[in-house]
């Protein structure tokens, strides 16, 4: 314990740790709810205790000391499943929306993005298959955290959704992808079926016209 008098919680402690400044606090009501919470018991082990941990109550009786380091565990695994829950709803959308701003997740390195900020993602929902991304939303890419102390987040604790319902809820700045960098050799476009052309530039380009829409729904 701290040598503060001020008691912390669990989930204050676990957000201030180096490194977990991804997360943000869930509201313990939405904990408390069983609701917000289906399913999770079948995935994470221990889970009553680590629950339990996640919200300061005392621990059963019965539970082993030889235990304790799984149930930790545990409670970290079922508060980043909670997380991912957590910021798709309003409250913690907000909370995100401030770290955001902040700039905390991050800029794109992309040059042509100008510094555009970043949003933490997941490729897939379920925890153990791959860590967290950012997701650019200037150019749609994804990129590696630039520090070494978030490659052990899961990318399920921030979710496949929570990006793009970020986006829906508050109205970023339309996407620039006109700029795009072109090599020239001696001042001359490089042609795109050079090997050193830009054979895949339609990638980044986005339609514009309802012709072009339509060509773009028609692609599998
Ligand atoms: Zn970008």
């Amino acid at each position: 314990m701290s040598d503060t008098s001020e008691y912390e919680t669990w989930i204050s402690n676990f957000c201030s740790l180096y490194g977990h400044d991804y997360y943000v606090e869930v509201a313990p009501e939405f904990i408390e709810d069983e609701f917000n919470l289906t399913g999770l018991s079948s995935i994470v082990p221990f889970y009553r205790e680590a629950l339990d941990l996640i919200l300061d109550f005392e621990p059963e009786a019965n539970v082993k000391i030889s235990d304790l380091p799984l149930i930790q565990h545990s409670a970290e695994l079922l508060y980043g499943l909670i997380h991912s829950r957590y910021i798709i709803t309003k409250q913690g959308l907000n909370a995100m929306s401030e770290k955001y701003q902040k700039g905390q997740f991050g800029q794109c390195p992309r040059y042509y993005c100008n510094g555009c900020k970043l949003l933490p993602t997941g490729r897939y929902d379920s925890p153990g298959m791959e860590t967290v991304r950012l997701f650019c939303p200037n150019c749609f890419d994804l990129y590696l955290p630039n520090s070494s102390r978030y490659l052990n987040i899961d990318g399920a604790f921030f979710g496949t959704t929570f990006s793009g319902f970020f986006l829906k809820m508050f109205d970023l700045d339309k996407p620039n992808l006109k700029k795009q960098f072109e090599l020239k050799i001696f001042g001359f476009k490089v042609n795109e079926v050079s090997n050193v052309g830009q054979r895949m530039k339609w990638l980044r380009s986005l339609p514009k016209t309802e012709e072009e829409f339509k060509e773009y729904e028609q692609i599998d």
